[in-house]
């Protein structure tokens, strides 16, 4: 028997995000479903600290913030970098390993110095996103999406955002920085899992 998830209903939901790129992203996906994203900070509301262990833990806590303030569907995520040589860092601390305020070319020489010291002959890694529904009664729904590749050092490429320019996804010779930026969006780890989210909980067939 295949398993039917609970779907999203037609109005509102919040993105527990104060990215107005990410909304206007997941607003495009959305909208066809008689669905409107809502960001966190348009109603008010605050990031909570990122305290758990694990991307999903980190997806669940945004997610549930907001869907419990504000009593209507909410979607958190929770995303980042791990590479295999590095046991899986930053991992879920990919946006804290650039610092405050956010500095990546120190976050990518960081990498490459921690790869050189331990003597790293595979440069695999792969880029995670998970993804979390939560419903305002209770019940929450995670959902997972990769992209995997090789890191290549110096950064290549001024598109994108955070490591991209290290990142190249198998089957390419060039970086996410070098390509174009729909190239990326079709294939990287939140398209995947947003599209498994579209499959379960939005009637799309
Ligand atoms: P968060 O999911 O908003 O907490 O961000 C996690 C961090 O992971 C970002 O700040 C980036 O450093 C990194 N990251 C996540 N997705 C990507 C991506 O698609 N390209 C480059 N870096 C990413």
């Amino acid at each position: 028997m295949i398993e039917k998830r609970r779907k999203l209903p037609h109005g509102r939901f919040i993105i527990a995000s104060h990215n107005d790129g990410k909304i206007k992203e997941i607003n495009a996906l959305v909208s066809p479903f008689d669905i409107e994203a809502v960001s966190a900070k348009k109603i008010g509301l605050n990031d909570p600290e990122e305290t758990g262990k694990t991307f999903a833990e980190n997806a669940i806590i945004k997610a549930r913030a907001a869907a419990d303030a504000s009593n209507l569907p909410a979607l958190g995520d929770d995303s980042g970098l791990e590479v295999a040589a590095l046991g899986g860092a930053p991992g879920i601390y990919s946006a804290r390993w650039a610092g405050e305020p956010r500095d990546f070319d120190f976050a990518m020489k960081k990498i490459e110095a921690q790869l050189i010291e331990c003597g790293a002959s595979d440069l695999s890694a792969r880029f995670v996103c998970t993804l979390c529904l939560a419903w305002p009664e209770g019940a929450e729904e995670v959902f997972e999406g990769e992209v995997t590749g090789t890191l290549t050092f110096p950064p290549r490429g001024d598109n994108g955002f955070g490591y991209d320019p290290i990142f190249i996804p198998d089957g390419y010779d060039i970086t996410f920085g070098e390509m174009a930026p729909d190239a990326t969006h079709a294939m990287s780890h939140r398209a995947n899992a947003f599209r498994k989210l579209m499959k379960s909980c939005l009637d799309s067939d």
